[in-house]
């Protein structure tokens, strides 16, 4: 696979949530140097200019917003501003990074400017949105988010829950069965988290297992379906259920 085919599997826009504000922008400037490196795969390979740049913070395609200190609020005209710089291409990278640190203090005004720049990305653009929660969000904008989160919590959980699910991938059809039982007893919110750590590793296996990448990118594609699923409230039962079936019909 090539490192463009990489990239175009990644999300053009991912809201950043749980855990503390320091964390969420820790994760946002790896992810970052992960889309800007040179490595094109998405995470960051430490060592090239790309990734030092974004390392010392003075990545000129790394571009970090933050409410405007008056108003403590994410104004319409700095969504404006920021829409506007999309358009225009990268300097250096093939791609820019916007992290927009208390997303979620964008009123509704500011989030609706906002969703027209996620309705049809720039082609060169990447929008990281730091909250408390989605929740803060208008649904809107969330469905058109991929969503990740950091609290420490949640994340080892459905971390552990993803690697068994890249097992059962590759071990025939039982495993996914029993698998898809076990997603049935997990709450909405778990499983959505249990499906952007899934795809996030899927991205992972298919680069360091490139026999079986057509079955990662696969399975990368359902989940993301599957998410859509959850999205339009579809029960977890049923959403489960689907991604079993349509794993199963994998060659
Ligand atoms: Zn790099």
């Amino acid at each position: 696979m090539t490192q463009h085919a990489v990239q175009a599997y990644l999300p053009h826009a991912a809201i950043i949530w749980g855990g503390s504000e320091e964390e969420r922008f820790r994760r946002a400037l790896s992810l970052a140097a992960g889309r800007v490196c040179s490595e094109g795969t998405g995470v960051p390979c430490g060592v090239c200019a790309h990734c030092v740049k974004a390392m010392k913070g003075i990545h000129p395609d790394i571009l970090i917003y933050d409410h405007s200190a008056e108003s403590r609020l994410f104004s319409v005209a700095q969504v404006r501003a920021i829409r506007e710089d999309a358009v225009v291409m990268p300097n250096e990278a093939d791609v820019k990074v916007y992290i927009l640190r208390h997303a979620d203090s964008m009123n509704a005004a500011a989030q609706n400017a906002f969703l027209k720049t996620l309705e049809e990305p720039p082609r060169s653009a990447v929008f990281f949105l730091l909250a408390d929660s989605p929740e803060n969000m208008l649904p809107t904008v969330v469905s058109r988010c991929a969503k990740i989160c950091v609290a420490p919590e949640a994340a080892p959980e459905c971390g552990k829950l993803a690697e068994e699910f890249a097992a059962a991938l590759t071990g025939g059809a039982l495993p996914l069965a029993e698998f898809s039982f076990r997603l049935d007893r997990l709450g909405r919110d778990e499983l959505r988290d249990f499906i952007g750590q899934a795809r996030a590793l899927m991205l992972a296996r298919a680069q360091q297992q490139s026999a079986m990448a057509h079955r990662f990118i696969r399975a990368y594609d359902v989940l993301g379906k599957a998410l859509e699923y959850l999205d339009f409230n579809v029960g977890v039962v049923h959403v489960s259920g689907f991604l079993c079936a349509a794993l199963l019909d994998t060659p």
